[in-house]
């Protein structure tokens, strides 16, 4: 049986499964905003690409460009030394670099351009040490105007990691073996103490110098 995934609604703090998050949080995000005037609005899920205990489900106008969204995926789960990253849509590499050139283009492009319900795509973080992350448009649909053209709806519980040493609960993850580490046995771990990161949330986690 496949395991429950968990996450938290964005909006009112409660965890559901993640198939229930699905639904829920357009009643939960209707209570939030209100007005005149509305807007299309997608819904994407968010999941790294090895790691799919990681997982997010955003609401991206359909107006907001590439960019807003990269720049979101950074803040939430991706940033440590401002690498370079792209998304590949369709067959098609969008580049954070600020030129379109003959293989790639600028992310300074509206969602509603090039995406629709159903597409699927990835986006890469760091072309050295990279992140990849698998998107997926779930839905199109009709919310109030809101402040900010890309929002957290939910995402996942932090799974907890156990220290690869003594099987506690672990609070860094070492980057240079890849092993969880403990508070405890962070003393005395075999690469050094300077390796280890925080067991952060994120696909990102011990990778480069990222620290959530
Ligand atoms: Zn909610
Ligand atoms: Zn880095
Ligand atoms: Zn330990
Ligand atoms: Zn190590």
């Amino acid at each position: 049986m496949a395991e429950k995934k968990i996450g938290t609604c964005a909006y009112c703090k409660k965890e559901f499964s993640k198939l229930v998050l699905k639904k829920h949080f357009e009643r939960c995000e209707m209570k939030t905003t209100s007005g005149t005037e509305k807007e299309e609005f997608f819904l994407i899920s968010v999941e790294g690409y090895d790691d799919k205990e990681y997982w997010l489900y955003i609401s991206a106008n359909v107006n907001s460009t590439l960019k807003q969204v990269d720049s979101f995926l950074r803040d939430i789960w991706l940033e440590c030394c401002g690498h370079l990253s792209a998304f590949y849509i369709n067959g098609i590499d969008y580049e954070s670099s600020r030129y379109d050139s003959s293989y790639s283009k600028t992310m300074n492009i509206k969602l509603e351009k090039i995406l629709d319900v159903g597409d699927k795509f990835t986006h890469d973080y760091d072309f050295g040490s990279t992140t990849t992350l698998k998107l997926k448009i779930i839905s199109k649909y009709i919310n109030f105007k809101r402040k900010k053209k890309v929002e957290l709806i939910a995402n996942n519980i932090k799974p907890l990691k156990k220290c690869d040493s003594c099987g506690e609960i672990a609070d860094y993850i070492c980057a240079d073996c890849g092993e969880w580490v403990c508070g405890k046995c962070s003393t005395n771990h075999k690469c050094g103490e300077d390796m280890l990161l925080p067991a952060v949330n994120s696909p990102r986690v011990g990778v480069c110098s990222y620290c959530g």
